[in-house]
Parts: C-alpha cells; sequence; structure tokens
C-alpha cells in the first residue's frame, strides 16, 4: 500500500515528537511485572490516574503473584470495585495469576503469543507489558495512537494490527515504545477525536490534516 509519507517526514515527525515529550513514560504504577499486567487490565475503559488509585488500594492487600493467585475471586472484585467492568477484571486477573504460576513458573512469558493465551490479555495489553515491562520492543495501538497515525499519515488503516505494521516498518525498533507514548500526549493535548488543536499542535507543519476540523 501507497503511504503519503516519505522518510524525511517520517524523520521530522519524530524529531517533533522527541522535542516536545521527551519523558513520555507509561503512567501505571506497579511494583512488578505482573503488578503492571494487572494494571494494564485493570486501564480498559478507565483513566490511568483511576487506575493508580486502585493500584494503591491493591498494593495495601496484595504483594506479588501467589498473592493474586490465592485470593478470593468476590474479594478481588471487592478491590476493584471503583474500575469499570469489576467482577471481568477480577475474574481475568484471577485467572493469570493462576495459569502464570501453573505454565509459566510464576514468571510473565516474554514470547508475545504466550502472552496473548492469558485471559483479558489482548494484542494492545500484551504489547503495553512487552514493551513497558519486559524489554521486548512492541507497538501498543490505542485509540490515541491510531488517530494521531492516521491524522499524521502514517497509516491509512483503520485496523489496530496494520497500524502497528505500519508504525514498526517507519520507525526504528529503539523508539516504538516511547512513541506510542508520545503519540498518547499528542491525542490527549492536541489530536482529540472531535475537535483537534491544530492551531497549538506541534506537530502542524507536518501533518495532512492541520486545520480539517479544527477546534481553534
Ligand atoms: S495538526 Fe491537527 S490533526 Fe495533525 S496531529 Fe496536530 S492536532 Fe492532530
Amino acid at each position: 500500500m501507497q503511504l503519503p509519507y516519505n522518510p524525511g517526514d517520517v524523520r521530522r515527525i519524530d524529531e517533533l515528537l522527541n522535542n516536545h515529550w521527551p519523558d513520555a513514560a507509561c503512567e501505571l504504577q506497579a511494583r512488578d511485572p505482573f503488578e503492571f499486567l494487572v494494571a494494564v487490565i485493570c486501564s480498559a475503559q478507565t483513566s490511568d490516574q483511576r487506575v493508580n488509585q486502585v493500584m494503591a488500594v491493591l498494593q495495601e492487600h496484595l504483594c506479588g503473584l501467589p498473592a493474586y493467585a490465592a485470593i478470593s475471586i468476590p474479594d478481588l472484585s471487592a478491590l476493584l470495585s471503583r474500575l469499570p467492568l469489576y467482577r471481568q477484571k477480577a475474574r481475568a486477573i484471577s485467572e493469570c495469576a493462576r495459569l502464570i504460576s501453573e505454565l509459566h513458573g510464576g514468571e510473565l512469558p516474554r514470547d508475545p503469543h504466550a502472552l496473548r493465551q492469558l485471559p483479558g490479555v489482548g494484542a494492545k495489553t500484551a504489547a503495553v507489558v512487552l514493551g513497558n515491562r519486559l524489554g521486548v520492543p512492541a507497538i501498543a495501538v490505542d485509540s490515541h495512537v491510531a488517530r494521531c497515525s492516521q491524522r499524521l499519515g502514517l497509516s491509512r488503516s483503520t485496523q489496530a494490527t496494520s497500524i502497528e505494521l505500519d508504525l514498526c516498518r517507519r520507525f526504528p525498533q529503539d523508539r516504538w515504545v516511547q512513541l506510542c507514548h508520545q503519540l498518547i500526549r499528542l491525542g490527549r493535548a492536541h489530536c482529540r477525536p472531535k475537535a483537534p488543536r491544530c492551531s497549538s499542535c506541534p506537530l502542524r507543519r507536518v501533518c495532512p490534516a492541520n486545520g480539517v476540523n479544527d477546534a481553534r
């Protein structure tokens, strides 16, 4: 598929993202990789701030994967009750703890396929965990990453899998993880879904969608 950007434009986008969000990183708070997986599962349909409030509660009661494998689902649900879908999340977390303990010796697998076999772990969750806690380069496509990639001309696709492949082709591996956090920052601050703030966007000079539905 012909994409609208040449490598020079990608380099300029990369420079601007690095200039404006040099410290962009995951904001979920967790003490170990399993707790990070718990936080990412909890983050579906809610904010990082809300998840961090709930993680603080979890950290008061539970420490390490064995504690999550031992707690009952009703008790875990009660601890998660400030989250949307908390019963489903509690079931997924409990089952993850059991399976990781039984099948992977208590360690999160670094293999993307094995991670995605766990309940509640889709492609995006697996990529977030791999990239941010397991040292495996990965691109996690959420709604911000998808929208910003489309508007910046980095991908023409609306499918997360294809957007991920387009970004993987265009950016070096060592940029993948932070690139996602930078696109999320861009999406929250400027490139909003319905009324993008193009006039204040630091990428406006390289963006083919500059001015389209600009909220000003
Ligand atoms: S110029 Fe507008 S459409 Fe382009 S990235 Fe910035 S906010 Fe989004």
